[in-house]
C-alpha cells in the first residue's frame, strides 16, 4: 500500500536524509507536503522530484521565487504559518516534524489532532509543551515516535518491556565541540568553532547546542516528557565515541544499550517504518577494529546547561517553554555576535532566575496560548540580558 508522507522541515539536515530514504523506494510513497524556510530552490527541487502535492515555505516574502519555480509543475505553492498548519492538517499516515526551534510545535499538533503519526525530531515540541502533545496524541488516537538518536534507542530498548521495570535512562553525549577545550579557552571559542561537530553532521543551531550541551539539556527534559520517568531516573553520560546512542537500566541490574553509527538515517528509518525493521543503508559497525567504548562523567562547571535541565524538570508547568525560549533567544545572540559562548548559559540563568516562582511559570495550565505567551516572554527576558551586557 502506498503511505502518505509530509516532510515539515525537509530542506535541513534531518529532513534532507528522510527524503534520502524516502526516494529509494519513491514507489512506495505519495508525498503530500514539504515545507521548508528561506531556501526556496532546495524545496522546490525536491517537491518536483518527489511529485509533492504541495510545498510550503515557511516566508511570506519567499512565496513569489517558490511559485515561480514550481510554475506549470501542478506543484501547489504556499507561504506563512497559516500555510504550514493547513499542510499539516491535509490527510497523511505519517509526518516527519524536523523543523527547528518553537516553530515546530503548532504543525505537530495539528497532524496529531488528525490521526497521523508524528515522527519526532523536534524535540523543542516535547521540551515546550511535552503534556499537551502526548495529550493530544492520546486524545486522537495517535502516535508519537522519537526521532533523537537517544530517544529512538531508549525506544528500541524497551520493545517488549514494562516502563515499570526501567530503573534508569541513560542517555549518551559525545561532549561537543569543547569537549577536551581547557575551562578558560571556552569564553573565546568562535562561531566557527561551535558550529563543527565531532561525530555528527547535523544543522548548525544543534551543532552549537551539542558544543554547550544545550542540545543535551532538551534531550533530558524529552525523555522525561516522552517516556514519563522522574528527573532523578535520567542520567547523562559523555561517550566521546557516539557508539552507543543510550542505554535503559532495569530492576534487575541489567542494562540495555542501543549501539550504532552514528547516521541519523537510522532513526529516521526505525520511525518510518516502525512497528517493523527494515534494512537500512547505514554503515556496519567493525567492533574489533573500534575497540573501545569510553564514558565519563559531565562536568557542570563546563557545561552549565545541564544544571539548569534540571532546575526546569523540576519547576515543571512553562518553564520548559521559557527555558527553550531564552535558549534560541541567547544562541540568535552567540551567531549574531551579540554575546560571547559562554554567555549564553548565563543568560538562559538569568531569564530563569527572574522567572522562576511566578504561579504563571510553574502551574499555568499548558496550552498553544500559553506556551506561545511564555515563548515571547522568555524571548524578551533574554534579548533584555543581552542587551544588558553589551
Ligand atoms: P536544520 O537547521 O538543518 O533544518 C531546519 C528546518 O526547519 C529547515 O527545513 C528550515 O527551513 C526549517 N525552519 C527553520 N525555521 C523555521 C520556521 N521558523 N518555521 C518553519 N520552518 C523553519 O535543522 P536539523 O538539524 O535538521 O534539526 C531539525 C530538528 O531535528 C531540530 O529540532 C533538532 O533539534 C532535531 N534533531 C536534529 C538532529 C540532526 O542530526 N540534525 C538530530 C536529532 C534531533
Ligand atoms: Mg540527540
Amino acid at each position: 500500500m502506498v503511505r502518505r508522507v509530509s516532510i515539515f522541515g525537509a530542506t535541513g539536515s534531518i529532513g534532507q536524509n528522510t527524503i534520502d530514504l524516502i526516494a529509494r523506494d519513491a514507489e512506495a510513497y505519495e508525498i503530500i507536503a514539504l515545507t521548508g524556510g528561506a531556501n526556496v530552490d532546495q524545496l522546490a527541487a525536491d517537491a518536483l522530484r518527489l511529485r509533492a502535492q504541495v510545498a510550503v515555505t515557511a516566508f511570506e516574502d519567499r512565496l513569489d521565487d517558490l511559485r515561480a519555480l514550481l510554475s506549470g509543475s501542478g506543484v501547489e505553492a504556499a507561504a506563512g504559518e497559516a500555510a504550514l498548519l493547513e499542510a499539516a492538517e491535509r490527510p497523511a499516515d505519517w509526518i516527519m516534524s524536523a523543523i527547528v526551534g518553537a516553530a515546530g510545535l503548532a504543525p505537530g499538533l495539528a497532524a496529531l489532532r488528525h490521526g497521523t503519526t508524528l515522527a519526532l525530531a523536534n524535540k523543542e515540541s516535547l521540551v515546550t509543551a511535552g503534556p499537551l502533545l502526548m495529550a493530544t496524541a492520546r486524545d486522537h488516537g495517535a502516535q508519537v515516535l522519537p526521532v533523537d538518536s537517544e530517544h529512538s534507542a531508549v525506544f528500541q530498548a524497551l520493545v517488549g518491556e514494562d516502563i515499570a521495570a526501567v530503573e534508569r535512562i541513560i542517555i549518551t553525549a559525545s561532549g561537543g565541540a569543547f569537549r577536551d577545550w581547557p575551562l578558560e579557552a571556552l569564553e573565546h571559542a568562535t562561531l566557527a568553532e561551535a558550529s563543527s561537530h565531532p561525530n555528527w553532521d547535523m544543522g548548525q543551531r544543534i551543532t552549537i547546542d551539542s558544543a554547550s550541551m544545550f542540545n543535551k539539556s532538551l534531550e533530558l527534559i524529552e525523555t522525561k516528557e516522552y517516556f514519563v520517568v522522574t528527573p532523578d531516573q535520567i542520567e547523562v553520560v559523555v561517550h566521546p565515541e557516539s557508539l552507543i546512542h543510550a542505554m535503559v537500566g532495569f530492576t534487575d541490574g541489567a542494562i540495555m544499550a542501543h549501539v550504532g553509527p552514528p547516521d541519523m538515517r537510522h532513526a529516521i528509518g526505525y520511525a518510518l517504518h516502525w512497528p517493523v525493521r527494515r534494512a537500512l543503508p547505514v554503515h556496519r559497525l567493525d567492533l574489533a577494529q573500534i575497540g573501545t567504548f569510553s564514558f565519563r562523567a559531565p562536568d557542570e562547571d563546563r557545561w552549565p546547561a545541564l544544571r539548569l535541565a534540571r532546575a526546569v524538570m523540576a519547576e515543571g508547568g512553562l518553564a520548559g517553554a521559557a527555558f527553550n525560549a531564552a535558549k534560541e533567544r541567547s544562541l540568535d545572540g552567540f551567531i549574531a555576535g551579540e554575546i560571547k559562548f559562554t554567555e549564553m548559559a548565563a543568560v538562559v540563568e538569568d531569564v530563569l532566575t527572574q522567572l522562576s516562582g511566578d504561579p504563571g511559570l510553574s502551574s499555568a495550565e499548558i496550552t498553544l496560548d500559553t506556551v506561545r505567551q511564555m515563548d515571547h516572554l522568555a524571548r524578551q527576558r533574554a534579548a533584555e540580558a543581552i542587551a544588558a551586557r553589551q
